[in-house]
Order: C-alpha cells, then structure tokens, then sequence
C-alpha cells in the first residue's frame, strides 16, 4: 500500500496536521510513544496555553525569525486557531495578560479534540512504533519509511518529531541525524526558554514566588547585552519567569545580572519612604517598617535584609541611613553572576533544528525535494513563552495541508 502522507511524530503539529487532512487521503502517523501528545498535555502547566491574543504584526516579533514567522503565521493567525478550536466544540478563555487557555483549563481537552478529528476522518494512528530511517526511491517518486517494526511507502512524508526539550517525553532531537543524512542542512539544538542558576543562590526560601514588572539587564564585560522588563519566578535553585525564559537564550555563563525588583520606584521615593516610616515609629522592627514602606512580598523583605546582613529584628531606628541605603540598592541594582542556564531536561523549546534556508515557507517543503515537508519545533524557529510555540506549532501544520491539498 502506498501512502499519501506518513507523518512522523504525532505532538501538537503532526496531530494538527493530520486532524486537518481529508478523510479521502491515506495518512498514518507515527508516534514512538505509547501514546500521542504527550508534550502537548504537559504545557502551561498542563492548561494548555494554545496561543496568545496578542496582534499578529507584534505576535511574529515574538520569535527569534519574524520574517519566516510571518509567512507562516500570516495565512492562520491566532484569531483562526482560536476559531478552529471553538468550531470544534472547544472553550477557550483569553487571560488578563493575554494567553489563550482552553476554558477547562485542562490539556487534555484540546488534545481530545484533535484526535477525534483525526478518528472522525480515519486516518491511522500507530504508537509505540519509532521512525528509524526515510529514503527517496527516485525511480518510482516515493518515500520508504523505515521503523522499528516495518517499512513503508508514502507520497510525502511529513516531520514532525519536535525539538530536543523534555527529552523524556519522547522528542529527543534524535531524528535530526536521519534528516542530516538525507542531506538536510540543520543547526544543532540548544536549550531555549529555561531557567538561570547563578553563583550563590540566595531566594531558596522564596521558591514559587513571582514578581511583576521585574526589569533585568545583562552585562557581559562592560557590554549590556540584554535590557528587558517581564515577571520573575523564584524556584529553589534558580531564577525563572518570562523575564528570565524569554531572555535566556542570550544569557551565557559569567554573564552579570542585574536586577532591578522594583521599577516603579526609584532609589530617592524607596529611602524617603522608609526613613519617614522610622522617624513615625523608631521602635518598630526594621522588617516591619519596610514591609509598611516597600512595595516587595514580605518573604521577600526578609531575604533581602539578610542579603544586606540587616538583622530583621532591630529597632528601626538602629539601622543607620548607610544600611538601609545599602537596602535599597539590593533591591534596584541586584548583581548575579550567571552559572549556567538549566539545561534540556528543564527548557521549554530547543532552538537549532532543520535551517530556515532549507525550507520553502509556503508550503513547508524541503527546498531539494516537495514531497518532504518540515512542521512544529523540529524547524529551527522559536517563540517566546505565552503560546507562542504552539501557535508556531499550529500554524505551521496548517499551513503544510494546504500546500499538499493545492499540490
Ligand atoms: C513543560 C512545557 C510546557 C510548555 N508549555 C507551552 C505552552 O503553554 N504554550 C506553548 O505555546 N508552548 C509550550 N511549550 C512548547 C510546546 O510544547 C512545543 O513547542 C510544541 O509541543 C512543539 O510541537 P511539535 O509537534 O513540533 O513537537 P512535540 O510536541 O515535541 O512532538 C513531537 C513528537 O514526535 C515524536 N517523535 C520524535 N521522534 C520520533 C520518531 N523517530 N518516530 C516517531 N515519533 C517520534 C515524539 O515522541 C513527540 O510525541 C511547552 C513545552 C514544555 C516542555
């Protein structure tokens, strides 16, 4: 039997893709797990956050390669993914900062969704069966596609195998070196939306705790290389958050961080504050006085009196004006140095994967022969945090079916 499509790795792409394939095509995917979308049911924390309700001209911004997001995006932005997901029966809510959930709030939803399309129109779902190796056969025009248990021939095979985060769920990057034996250019993957340890790690006590509106710059050597503002996520061994995900793939080791926890105030208005607190009341504990005066979580007052070795128990009004000076520059000016960023196992994409040059964007083919078509992370483009990667993922999909249908 010969195939139209074999699509290789059933996560949110390869299902997307074959959930839009017509039931009059012989697809089958191939899924190396027991079961499919494994990633896609642990994302946003296993909420699922499918895209995000941001303008599609600053949505493509989001990503390390907006020209290509754009070509991609453009022809089913987010507005539509939204509109296919609810024309499907699926609920979604848009979230005060924009990311867009399923209004269950459970992954699982709109992983059922796909897969009864893809039920409803009959296309073949094999797991537990990994793909080993794909070979053009020139002489007839078709594909093989060997796995761990057969080989098979297909008109077009689609590769959707993912990037190489979360290896444990099944999208290792291993498919890459098949790809590059095929003679496809890729560049390799890299950890990208992941945490930061830093050298003395002082905020274990504060693990779970996030922070609005945190700004963050980066130096290397007297260079400032990065110069952002997002939310900053306390974890037991490492800073994490948008502002640190979003920022980490430029962030390398024995970079300095600084940041500035809060920015709505300045140094003068934060010292004004607090010593008018301690002339009104020069007894009260000096943890106290602060907490009354900096706008901070409480936990987080402590940790950094302790930082500035301020005992948290003193009067206020035995902390000299030096100290409290001192305080304050720990909470606009704090200076890390970075250790490492956290590796795969932790990081929400890869960046690298098969080269932008190597792929015709209108229809998601391999630029040296249209019958082998690149979708999701495997293709080295990547988003920030907030839906953008599924998006990515969707889209991408999206657009590799319409390609195929018009071919
Ligand atoms: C913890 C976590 C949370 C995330 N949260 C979000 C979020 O909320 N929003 C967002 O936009 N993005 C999120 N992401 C990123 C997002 O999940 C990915 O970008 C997206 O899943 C990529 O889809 P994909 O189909 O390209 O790859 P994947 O979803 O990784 O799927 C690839 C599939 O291919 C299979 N496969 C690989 N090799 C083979 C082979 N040789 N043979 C057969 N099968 C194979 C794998 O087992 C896997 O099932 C998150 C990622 C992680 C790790």
């Amino acid at each position: 039997m010969v195939y139209d499509v074999i699509i290789i790795g059933a996560g949110a792409a390869g299902l997307f893709a074959a959930a839009n394939l017509p039931s009059d095509r012989k697809v089958m995917i191939l899924e190396r797990n027991d079961r499919p979308g494994i990633k896609l049911l642990m994302t946003g924390a296993s909420q699922c956050n499918i895209t995000n309700i941001e303008n599609i001209k600053t949505f493509i911004k989001r990503y390390n390669n907006p020209a290509v997001a754009r070509k991609v995006l453009y022809n089913f932005n987010n507005i539509m993914l939204m509109e296919y997901f609810e024309g499907l029966g699926l609920k979604l809510i848009v979230r005060e900062d924009g990311k867009v959930f399923p209004a269950s709030l459970k992954s699982k939803d709109v992983l059922d969704v796909l897969i009864r399309e893809i039920q409803k129109k009959n296309h073949q779902l094999n797991c537990n069966e990994s793909a080993a190796d794909i070979k053009w056969q020139e002489s007839i025009g078709l594909f093989s596609v060997v796995t761990d248990k057969q080989k098979y021939t297909a008109k077009k095979v689609m590769v959707a195998t993912g990037g190489q985060s979360y290896p444990k769920s099944g999208s290792d990057g291993s498919f890459i070196g098949i790809l590059t034996k095929v003679g496809v250019k890729t560049n390799n993957f890299e950890p990208a939306l992941t945490s930061v340890k830093v050298a003395q790690y002082r905020f274990k006590d504060l693990s779970g705790t996030s922070l609005s509106g945190v700004r963050l710059s980066t130096k290397r050597d007297i260079r400032t290389v990065i110069k952002t503002t997002g939310d900053l996520l306390f974890t037991h061994d490492s800073f994490s958050g948008p502002v640190i995900l979003n920022s980490s793939r430029n962030i390398n080791n024995h970079d300095k961080m600084i940041f500035d926890f809060i920015p709505q105030c300045d140094e003068k208005s934060l010292f004004d504050g607090i010593t008018r607190q301690v002339s009104n009341n020069p007894r009260k504990e000096i943890k106290t006085t602060i907490e009354e005066s900096v706008p901070i979580p409480k936990r987080m007052t402590e940790v950094l009196l302790e930082i500035t070795a301020i005992d948290k128990k003193k009067k206020s009004s035995e902390v000299s004006k030096k100290d409290i000076q001192r305080f304050i520059r720990n909470c606009k000016h704090y200076e890390v140095t970075v250790m490492s960023r956290q590796g795969f196992e932790n990081a929400m994409v890869s960046s690298g994967g098969i080269s932008n040059e190597e792929i015709n964007f209108d229809n998601m083919t391999w630029l040296k022969n249209k019958n082998l078509i690149f979708i999701g992370e495997v293709i080295d483009i990547d988003g920030e945090t907030g839906g953008y990667n599924l998006q990515f993922a969707f889209s991408s999909a999206k657009k590799a079916v319409s390609g195929l249908l018009f071919d």
